[in-house]
């Protein structure tokens, strides 16, 4: 197996980090005339803290990690990035995916120049470990896996995660976006056994915070270190830091709309399930059901005649007239409702 230095791209193994104003100075101090900030206002006129501190110490228990195993992105987005940037050589390593799933990954790659070779899910919409671990060669640096998958919605089985994690010569990135809706315990927890391993979170679903931008990799501290090294030293706001932090002091709020959108969602699949256009709801992981109908984009276009916009799936491998669905309030998954219901005795008609 390749080590970190092996896997690592030469010229980030080689550069040296900016040097931050604030990242040079240790100790105690009261007067701050190092960064050229504005220093007559008195809010929102300084730098963030370029390692979020004070977020990460909130964020650490919730995780059973060290700091150091801990990175903040500008959503989970950023880290997806800084993986591509940091161990694939542009114009000659490869990154393996496995369809249908996230779109940034692939985008990602082409913006970095890397090929992004796909193995697609098995009709079960598991993971292929043989097929996986058989496409795998030289150029293949990272195997970015997504679970629960968007846009399928089911968990991979932990044993399939496992064995690619362990035959696997790179980087796995267990993106869980929607681990929060999963009954399936996170992978982090593998986090001190697997040198390999990096796990995505991010702020943006179950969290409520999708527009302050905030997202995480989990990985030994090795990685992180990398990690910290390329990132824009000021990468995650002030405005982003404070609120998060504001929203992490009190995990009711955050616990309470968990069980309201899974409630949601079982109500959700029920009433889907009695239209006669729906073939299939597939099992869901996540805040958003998949379903098979007939003449998906029929049903698209009219959905956004009326004013409601859902996600299309069925251009995507094994999604072939696929619509995807967050699950909404109440209140709109009543107005989609009625409408599928017209909809449907307009079919039958
Ligand atoms: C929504 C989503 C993300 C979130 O990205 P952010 O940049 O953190 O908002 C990441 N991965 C998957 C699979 C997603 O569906």
């Amino acid at each position: 197996m390749r080590t970190l230095e092996q896997l690592v791209c030469p010229h980030i193994l080689k550069m040296e980090a900016y040097s931050s104003a604030r990242s040079e100075f240790k100790g105690k101090a009261s007067v701050f005339l190092d960064a050229n900030e504005n220093t007559i206002r008195t809010t929102y006129n300084r730098y963030p803290d370029p390692l979020q501190v004070n977020l990460k110490n909130k964020i650490q228990p919730l995780l059973d990690l060290k700091q150091e195993q801990i990175f903040l992105g500008n959503g989970s987005d950023e880290a997806i990035d800084l993986l591509l940037r940091i161990f694939c050589n542009p114009g000659k390593d490869a990154i393996l995916i496995l369809p249908p799933t996230y779109g940034m990954y692939k985008v990602s790659a082409s913006l970095n120049n890397v090929e992004a070779i796909e193995v697609p899910l098995e009709s079960n919409y598991q993971p292929n470990v043989g097929a996986v671990l058989a496409a795998q060669n030289e150029r293949t640096k990272i195997l970015f896996i997504c679970s629960p998958n968007n846009p399928t919605g089911n968990d991979f089985e932990l044993d399939r995660i496992e064995q690619l994690i362990e035959g696997f010569d790179g980087i796995v990135v267990v993106d869980e976006a929607y681990i929060h809706f999963s009954t399936q315990a996170s992978c982090a927890k593998w986090i001190n056994k697997y040198e390999n391993l990096v796990v995505l979170q991010t702020f943006s679903k179950a969290w409520g915070m999708a527009g302050i931008r905030l997202g995480m990799a989990l990985a030994n501290s090795p990685i992180i270190d990398v990690f910290n090294k390329v990132k824009p030293p000021y990468n995650v706001n002030v405005l982003t830091q404070e609120y998060a932090l504001n929203q992490l002091q009190d995990l009711r709020v955050f616990k309470a709309d968990i069980v309201a959108i899974l409630e949601e969602r079982s109500k959700l699949r029920n009433q889907l399930s009695g239209l006669g256009f729906v073939k299939v709801i597939y099992p869901s992981a996540a805040n958003f059901l998949l379903l098979k109908v007939d003449q998906a984009d029929l049903i698209y276009e009219y959905l956004v005649e009326q004013g409601i916009v859902i996600r299309n799936r069925s251009k995507v491998v094994l999604c072939d007239n696929c619509l995807r669905i967050t699950v909404g309030t109440k209140a709109e998954n009543q107005v989609l409702l009625k409408f599928l219901e017209a909809y449907n005795s307009k079919v039958v008609l």
